[in-house]
């Protein structure tokens, strides 16, 4: 008798359904599994005999072939192992069919037949909602995770009986979590914790509001780290898709915490720059794609600290990511598309000794050594970042100044995205770091002050055409912050002066 049952693997950050087909016959005992597989489901032959062992079913004492469809997909890992065992369960009559073919089963099984947790149930459970009458069962400690997906019909199991159970209509399936933790909200970092440094945060908040990519360069000390790790919180929250998009990505890197809700806040990820190129990029082989910090900076904050350090290759690859919003992996059996659209913000010390700030007296490095130190942050990826800050150390008289709470500020930020947004309506953009210098200069330039400044400004060398088109796109979020329709000189002189001190 044929029976059979869905489950899914995950090919980059999506979830495909997989077909699992049994056949017991007649013939002597033994087990076959035919579709595409690793190690890991070879594995999962003896982990799914043990289980079924262990369970009030019985093994059948035949031939079983179990076929994974479509045989094409690499599937891997131990996530097969639920559903292999349904499917061999419905073919020996030992639980409805029919119920087989309207689960779709997820989880690994131990030997003792207890379902573990397995990685990227929301991406699953993403795909197992596009089909009618479908009901996922996750084992239950993923059930926090499935349950995050609205208009699902999701359950959690604890063991092969108790998924025997449900099939047979015997018992019902968990709907609850284990645990809720609270969201995450206590641990972002306020930008009021900042002292004295009116000019970084001002810029951070024009960065927030426009998405503009950003570099700090600073000496060791200057407080790079600390502004750039308060962008997140002065974004806006993610809305309802993105945050699921988000945590399916954390969920595939075996990231998301159990029972923590859906997280609404922008991502911040800043690898280390003697991090592995594939844990930066993603990459690995196919059916075993790992996903790289770029990925799971998506729709937030990817943050490079001491920038210039980091591999050619890496600072190369953030090209593709920056100008499409993606990066594509492309391997031998399988071609793999994860998304990476963040914002950039790079972090750098003036000079390879770190001292080179100011006029640079204490500075013990050579001219050769300054321009070679910057110009690896070069080409391509400097064209993408339109403000340039240099970070100072706060005077120790400012420090008792108090910032004001990242709050106020966001609420500022949302105030002018609202702005931008009906701005853009109608064009491919939603903020203004998006939109491409030539469009912006064509149709929407500054008050005609502030084009004159822009002009002489070219004309004295002082901006080349794209410096100029990167002030314009800044000066349009100093007008949106303030209110106004246009951006007028004031802030045109703003962004020239966010442009930074170096002419490109
Ligand atoms: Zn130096």
């Amino acid at each position: 008798m044929v029976a059979c049952t869905r489950s899914a693997v995950v090919v980059g950050v999506k979830a495909r359904l997989v077909t699992v087909e049994a056949d017991v016959s007649s013939g002597l005992p033994a087990m076959i599994v035919v579709g595409l597989g690793d190690a890991a489901i070879n594995e999962a032959r003896d982990r799914v005999r043990a289980a079924v062992t262990h369970s009030a079913a019985e093994w059948p004492r035949t031939r079983i072939t179990v076929a994974l469809l479509p045989s094409s997909l690499p599937k891997r890992g131990s996530s097969l192992d639920a559903a292999i065992a349904v499917a061999v369960l419905a073919a020996s009559g030992q639980v409805p069919a029919e119920a087989a073919a309207r689960a779709c089963v997820l989880g690994e099984l131990g030997l003792d037949g207890r379902l573990h947790a397995v990685p990227g149930v929301i991406a699953a459970a993403l795909a197992v909602r596009e089909i009618p009458g479908v009901r996922l069962l996750v084992p239950q400690p993923n059930l926090g995770e499935a349950l995050l997906v609205p208009e699902l019909d999701a359950g959690g199991v604890h063991d092969l009986d108790h998924l025997i159970a449900i099939l047979r209509g015997d018992a019902h399936p968990s709907d609850g979590a284990d645990d809720q933790l609270p969201p995450r909200e206590a641990c972002l970092l306020d930008l009021a914790d900042v002292r004295g440094q009116p000019e970084a945060r001002g810029a951070l908040e024009v960065a927030a509001a426009g998405g503009h990519h950003l570099s700090l360069v600073g000496e060791p000390g200057s407080g790079k780290s600390m502004l750039a790790s308060r962008l997140p919180g002065l974004l806006p929250a993610l809305a309802d898709e993105e945050a699921l998009e988000v945590t399916a990505i954390r969920s595939i890197a075996g990231q998301v915490v159990p029972g923590a809700g859906l997280d609404r806040h922008a991502p911040f990820v800043a690898p280390h720059h003697s991090a592995s190129p594939v844990s930066i990029v993603g990459g690995g082989q196919s059916g075993r794609v790992a996903v790289g910090a770029i990925t799971l900076a998506h729709r937030g904050v990817l943050f490079l600290d001491e920038a210039p350090e980091f591999a050619r290759p890496v600072l190369e690859a953030l090209r593709q990511p920056l100008e499409e919003g993606l990066i594509r992996l492309a391997r031998a059996d399988l071609a793999v598309t994860l998304p990476a659209r963040f914002q950039l913000v790079i972090a750098a010390n003036p000079c390879p000794c770190g001292r080179g700030t100011g006029d640079g007296v204490d500075c013990s490095c050579s001219s050769v050594q300054r321009r070679r130190y910057s110009a690896r942050i070069s080409g391509p990826l400097a064209d993408r970042i339109d403000m340039r800050l240099q970070v100072r150390r706060p005077l120790a008289s400012a420090l008792g100044d108090e910032g004001e709470p990242s709050a106020v500020v966001a609420d500022r930020v949302l105030a002018a995205r609202e702005r931008m947004l009906g701005r853009w309506l109608g064009t491919p953009w939603r903020i203004n770091a998006e939109v491409p210098g030539p469009a912006l200069r064509r149709n929407w330039p500054a008050e005609s002050d502030g084009s004159k400044i822009l002009a002489r400004a070219v004309t004295r060398g002082a901006l080349t055409l794209r410096g100029a088109d990167r002030v314009l796109r800044v000066g349009w979020t100093l007008a949106d912050l303030g209110g106004r329709s246009r951006p007028g000189a004031d802030d045109i002189a703003r962004a020239i002066s966010l442009r930074g001190p170096e002419a490109a």
